[in-house]
């Protein structure tokens, strides 16, 4: 098993980048592509289907730890998870019910 991180696991992001991956973040929120993929209404971490207004754009590997606003990193999460993993990788975060 690989030593796990610690406190102070956050890496360096710049301003400049983390706005830009907002910006970006923004961009794939307004999108026919992410529309879409909320409109199963269903959560990516926990598979509750919660509809479609109660899902929010996560980060599989937050921007603070060095993820990129790009479809691939992107998932629609309910407000539970998304609050409760915040800058946790998926490797060190199990969402409730799994
Ligand atoms: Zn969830």
């Amino acid at each position: 098993m690989a030593e796990r991180t610690t406190p102070g696991f956050l890496v360096e992001v710049d301003e400049a980048t983390l706005k830009r991956e907002r910006a970006k973040a923004r961009e794939l929120r307004a999108s026919p592509w992410w529309k879409r993929k909320r409109a199963a209404g269903v959560c990516h971490w926990c598979g509750r289907e919660v509809g479609a207004a109660a899902l929010t754009m996560d980060h599989v590997v937050p921007l603070v730890r060095g993820g990129r606003s790009t479809k691939g990193n992107v998932v629609p999460a309910c407000k539970p998870c998304n609050d409760e993993k915040k800058y946790s990788l998926p490797t060190e975060w199990t969402p409730p019910g799994r």
